[in-house]
């Protein structure tokens, strides 16, 4: 059977690679001209493209005649050219460089893509039928993906740049506001952490998930450890920031981090044994290679939306409360509410595109590039994850002097200490799952050998 799909594979590559310079064309001749067979004529598209827009520009330079590798030669230096020289030069320089860059990104080889009954099923999507990368592909191949339209590649791009963003916020606040000195910023650094490494390892388990399928699980073990991280950002936040005036200092509000830090936890594990079941003790060779989910897809994907909403739920407790039940003083109503509804709204949207897979379950294949669930899952997240951080700057500028007189003082066990605690917990659950992924095929030969000698 395996065989059978890998010669599917290279037999179909033919059609694939027609299929992906089709679609990579319009994106950008300029931009990222492609493909291994493609490769020639589409540089010499975009030579040709280049030297339209030379003409068009004008005159610092003739085309190059003989279209790859060939080097422009500028007008000879002549008092004829003296006036206005310098920057005719400048332009012409510029325009040589742009025509070098075109020419070596048309030269680099981008990986080919496949259709869904190319790749082994644990690579296949639900509802998506093309535009898969090779699922043993290269680290370099990986990378070069960024700029290649496959059904990762906005995934990869929607978390990548927001992690910037957030980082960005992150050094903001760490060299504009006394952090080291003011204990009450630290929620806040745990929460613009968390936002940091949600979306750097979401975008980085979608580039390396098809170098094999054991890479592919564990990059998304990561995944899951880090969104459960992020939840416990939330929590510290909530705890100092968001809950409600009347709940300042009451049992809930006591115990509030500590139950984040074990929900974090639980969180991974569960979103962990989703994949493949208990490392060591569920592991073989159909859930490695072919992901227990073609078994019970339901089963797998339910735990998975369990393990990443029962967090989100109990965090928001505070919240929903606060918007929704309280009424009265002491509900902290402030300017903050409304950035807290929009980020509920859009939890919302996200949770329902994770679970629906709409709308590429309405129309397989016609979303398998721009618009599938899991690119406006990551869209809504993290636009969800902005005004969810507009919200708590609010609450933390406009309740600061109530807060630091009735609440009692942030410390540093629940802030930087609960994260390292999730963080460590989590990382060793990581380990364990990963590790029994790794020692399976030493395992699997033991036994193997094991047998042969007894036969
Ligand atoms: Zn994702």
């Amino acid at each position: 059977m395996e065989h059978f799909v890998w010669s599917r594979l290279f037999d179909d590559t033919e059609r694939s690679a027609e299929k992906s310079a089709g679609i990579l064309c319009p994106l950008g001749c300029g931009l990222f001209p492609l493909a291994r067979r493609y490769g020639e004529a589409q540089a010499a598209d975009c030579s040709l493209i280049m030297n339209q827009m030379e003409g068009r520009a004008g005159q610092t330079a003739s085309a190059p005649p003989g279209g790859l590798g060939q080097t422009k030669k500028h007008p000879p230096r002549d008092s004829r050219f003296s006036q206005g020289f310098t920057s005719s030069h400048g332009i012409a320089l510029q325009q040589q460089n742009i025509s070098h860059l075109f020419t070596m990104l048309s030269l680099i080889r981008l990986p080919r893509v496949f259709t869904v009954h190319q790749v082994p099923k644990a690579f296949q999507e639900d509802s998506i039928i093309s535009g898969y990368r090779h699922p043993r592909s290269s680290a370099t191949d990986c990378i070069l993906s960024l700029f290649q339209l496959t059904n990762e590649t906005l995934n990869i791009w929607t978390h990548f740049l927001p992690t910037w963003y957030f980082l960005w916020k992150l050094l903001t606040v760490v060299l504009i506001q006394e952090v080291w000195h003011d204990a009450y910023t630290w929620p806040l650094l745990v929460f613009l952490l968390s936002c940091c490494v949600y979306p750097l390892a979401s975008s980085c388990a979608h580039t390396f998930s098809t170098m094999s399928t054991t890479a592919r699980h564990i990059c998304f073990f990561f995944d899951y450890g880090a969104i459960s991280f992020y939840s416990l950002g939330s929590a510290v936040t909530y705890s100092a920031y968001v809950m409600p005036d009347n709940w300042v200092n009451g049992t809930f509000h006591k115990y509030f981090v500590s139950v984040a830090v074990f929900n974090a936890v639980i969180a991974t594990a569960m979103a962990c044994y989703s994949r493949l079941g208990l490392p060591f003790l569920h592991y073989n060779r159909d859930t490695v290679k072919r992901f227990p989910e073609t078994q019970s897809p339901r089963f797998g994907q339910l735990i998975r939306i369990l393990s990443f909403a029962l967090p989100y739920l109990f965090d928001n407790i505070p919240l929903f409360y606060r918007l929704l039940v309280c009424s009265g003083e002491g509900c902290t109503t402030n300017a903050a509410n409304t950035l807290h509804y929009r980020h509920i709204a859009l939890a919302f949207l996200t949770a329902f595109l994770c679970a629906t897979h709409l709308p590429e379950r309405l129309a397989p294949g016609r979303f398998d590039f721009i618009g599938h669930s899991h690119q406006l899952f990551h869209v809504s997240g993290i636009i969800g994850t902005h005004f969810q951080m507009q919200a708590i700057e609010v609450d933390m500028r406009q309740r600061r002097h109530w807060l630091l007189e009735n609440s009692a003082p942030v410390a540093l066990s629940g802030t930087f200490g609960a994260a390292a605690l999730c963080l460590t917990l989590s990382l060793l659950i990581i380990l364990l799952f990963s590790l029994s992924l790794l020692c399976w095929p030493a395992r699997t030969t033991q036994r193997a050998q094991k047998t042969k000698a007894r036969d």
